[in-house]
């Protein structure tokens, strides 16, 4: 029981300083500046930002979320990506039974870019490249760790077969109806389709269910008309998300009701 405790407090913290970094990299990329230099800065006074006001969460309770140097307010979104990101691993590490398995990796790898790529889809409607080329390749690799720790050459062929369930049916959307869906979200659908597997199929069904269920409540509610897009990444996002906690649950229960 003790270590389950101390494992899931060191999952918890270093999904924090991850989130850290997702801050970073969802500010930095579509921005073309480099990832590790120059260190943080405020954006309006430009000061560097010291270490200790750097830490997750804690600097932005401790400065009341303002900056040091000029008061300029924090945006909240920063402490609450850092919580969201820990909070989700330590969902992930439940999920692996806190056993310090093979998928703990991939799996935190997922959630990571899933994190990055749905601040920059919510923010400015666009899932770069730049993220989502070099991802393919490492989750690939990942998944490729994973089958070999386990001597199960069937994962990385559930994991070529999640890619092109994902990607396939969304390229071909994305190019019949190119105002409905972009190529970006056939490219995450492809990437998150490597640590589904076949569940890639539940994370399609729930990320069309929400993003309709979404897009519907947005309209009842006058805050959209019909012509705008809303971006559908984090929908993929979340639908992932809840296939790999769920699915096998979900699966379950929709045999049940035949
Ligand atoms: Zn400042």
């Amino acid at each position: 029981m003790g270590w389950k405790i101390y494992g899931s407090a060191i999952v918890f913290l270093f999904g924090l300083a991850v989130g850290s970094f997702d801050n970073v990299a969802a500010y930095r990329i579509p921005e073309g500046i480099s990832l590790w230099s120059p260190r943080s800065f405020c954006p309006r006074c430009q000061s560097q930002i010291a270490w200790y006001d750097n830490i997750p969460i804690l600097s932005f309770v401790l400065l009341r979320g303002r900056c040091r140097r000029c008061g300029e307010a924090i945006s909240f979104r920063y402490p609450l990506v850092e919580l969201a990101s820990g909070l989700l691993f330590l969902t992930v590490f439940a999920r692996l039974g806190f056993e310090w398995r093979a998928e703990l990796v991939p799996h935190l790898f997922l959630i990571t870019i899933l994190i990055i790529v749905s601040a920059i889809d919510l923010q400015r409607q666009i899932i770069p490249n730049r993220v989502i080329y070099p991802s393919i390749p490492l989750g690939l690799a990942a998944m490729g760790v994973v089958a070999l720790a386990r001597g199960d050459v069937w994962i990385i062929l559930r994991s070529l077969a999640g890619l092109a369930i994902g990607g396939v049916p969304l390229g071909l959307l994305a190019l019949l109806l190119p105002r409905g869906m972009g190529m970006g979200d056939a490219k995450l659908a492809a990437f998150t389709g490597i640590f589904l597997g076949f569940q890639q199929l539940t994370a399609l069904f729930l990320a069309f269910l929400t993003g309709s269920l979404a897009g519907i409540a947005l309209i009842v509610a006058g805050r959209r008309d019909r012509k705008s897009r809303i971006p559908f990444g984090p929908f993929l996002a979340l639908g992932a998300f809840l296939a790999l906690m769920f699915g096998e649950r979900i699966w379950a229960l929709y045999r049940g009701l035949f």
